[in-house]
């Protein structure tokens, strides 16, 4: 175990700088870390962020970065441009020990120095590693499933789809045919339909390039367990979205669960048996396991136990929001409500715990989180879409304008507004991309090969002998 290069090296006399540490550099790691940059007198604290990846991701944008509207370099924010004040830390905060204001961090370097991971030493903890997919022991999954939470997901899904459309399109195995052209998502959230209506939308389009596959040789399937899909736009949209799908010949199946995967068949609680290369798992979340390794109070569903002002309850010096933190939603008319795992409240509730960190420095008093939620945008493909914001509740093409608008208005910084900006017009003139390069993902394919190792397809049976007369 290192000791991180740390701070503290101070002129001597001058008081020592309060260390802040920021685990995870999603919505709350990316806005705490730009507010308290903004905020933060010269000298007055340093800033860490300790990030799994080198960019935050815009997630509401996965769904048309699977679809080709929106490259995937302009769904992230490079954390390293957009902090220029911050010491930024890439690797995995494995363990948390408050009690000690240490944090265990691994690195991309800590395996091969051989060293083990860092310690990085902390004043104030800002605890934000955000959620990961919430698996259930359904045999096959691990195996054959995919999420659908990071731009590698969403790319690698993209390309997979169009291969699977290759494949279908070269084979003349029929089971093998079908299997390709089934797709099974499980989860009605604004993940899992945003992502099949995208998807959905692209390869009915993609459709029109293969000589020998037409928009309803492939069979998309929706699984819900619950009764209605997409809660956050309200039962009336919910129940229009399940219409509109069903309109597209999408399988919609509501109380249904997935039973199993195994040996690529999706096996149905209604007695369903799809066999299919693709099985999407979008069915909700879970607060990221890093907090079971920390020593800070969590709640029976594992998120940490917050304030309304941010802070962990009960413990100084430690704060956290977005999917991670439990807080507590003062608009709610039931009392011991949470507020919801999205990026509604993630965005707002890191604005205040980064200005009350700072008060909190100052001796300041502190503000308490309030927002009340104003409903939700969805877009379920090109110009199709469900909005609702502030009760009013959209449909199709205005709620898909809706739909970008407000995304255009949030995706952080000015750059990438206008990087998307120009994608979506220059996408509105020219015909869509519906290249597959699933081979980006073995870069190292094409020179094994030049160098005699591997085939890029399977070797051609060997060359039967040539008749002994023909040979000379
Ligand atoms: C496909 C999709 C669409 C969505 N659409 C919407 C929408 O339309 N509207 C909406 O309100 N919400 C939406 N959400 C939800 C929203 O994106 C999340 O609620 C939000 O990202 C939560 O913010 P966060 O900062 O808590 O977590 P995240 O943004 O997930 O950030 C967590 C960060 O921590 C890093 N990290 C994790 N563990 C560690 C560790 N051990 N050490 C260091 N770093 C770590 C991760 O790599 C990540 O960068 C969507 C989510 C998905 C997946």
């Amino acid at each position: 175990m290192v000791k991180a290069a740390n701070s503290r090296g101070e002129a001597p006399g001058t008081p020592p700088r309060t260390r802040i540490l920021v685990v995870g550099g999603g919505y709350v790691g990316l806005y705490t870390a730009l507010r308290l940059q903004r905020k933060l007198r010269a000298g007055e604290a340093e800033v860490t962020v300790v990030s799994a990846e080198p960019y935050m991701t815009y997630q509401p944008f996965l769904p048309e970065a699977a679809a080709g509207s929106i490259s995937p370099r302009h769904v992230v924010v490079p954390l390293r441009r957009v902090l220029g004040t911050c010491r930024i830390v890439i690797g995995e905060a494995q363990r948390i020990d408050h009690a000690k204001r240490t944090a265990t961090v691994a690195t991309l370097a800590t395996e091969d120095e051989g060293t083990g991971p860092l310690e990085i030493e902390y004043d104030e903890l800002v605890l934000a590693p955000g959620s990961v997919s919430r698996t259930l022991p359904v045999p096959g999954l691990a195996d054959y499933a995919i999420g659908f939470k990071t731009v590698e997901e969403a790319i690698g899904l993209r390309n997979h789809v169009i291969e699977q459309m290759d494949i279908a399109s070269s084979t003349r195995d029929h089971a093998l045919r079908d299997a390709a052209l089934t797709f099974v998502f499980v989860g009605g959230g604004y993940a899992g339909v945003e992502a099949l209506g995208e998807l959905e939308d692209m390869a009915r389009y993609a459709a029109r390039y293969y000589h020998n596959i037409k928009p309803e040789d492939m069979k998309w399937v929706l699984v819900e367990a619950s009764d209605h899909i997409l809660p956050e736009v309200g039962p009336e949209l919910g129940v229009y979205t399940v219409r509109e799908l069903r309109r597209r010949n999408i399988d919609v199946r509501l109380e249904t669960r997935l039973d199993s995967c195994e040996n690529r068949i999706a096996v149905l609680s209604d007695g369903a048996r799809f066999p299919t290369r693709t099985v999407v798992w979008t069915a909700g979340v879970k607060p990221h396991p890093v907090l079971a390794a920390s020593d800070l109070p969590r709640t029976e569903r594992g998120r940490l136990v917050c304030t309304a002002f941010l802070t962990v309850d009960g413990v100084e010096h430690a704060w956290a929001a977005g999917d991670a933190a439990a807080v507590p939603d003062i608009t709610a008319e039931e009392p011991g409500r949470e507020c919801a795992p999205n990026a509604q409240h993630a965005v707002r509730q890191a604005k205040v715990l980064a200005d009350n960190l700072v008060a909190s420095l100052r001796g300041e008093p502190l503000t308490e989180y309030a927002h009340k939620y104003v409903g939700s945008v969805a877009s379920l493909g090109l110009h199709k879409g469900v909005a609702l914001l502030y009760g009013r509740k959209l449909k199709a093409y205005p709620a898909w304008l809706m739909h970008r608008a407000y995304h255009l208005s949030r995706v952080p910084t000015f750059n990438r507004k206008m990087r998307v900006l120009a994608e979506w017009t220059l996408s509105g003139l020219f015909k869509r991309e519906i290249v597959s390069l699933g081979s980006l993902e073995h870069p190292r394919a094409e020179f094994e090969l030049a160098a005699g190792h591997g085939h890029k397809f399977p070797p051609p049976p060997p060359a039967p002998n040539p008749p002994k007369d023909s040979q000379g």
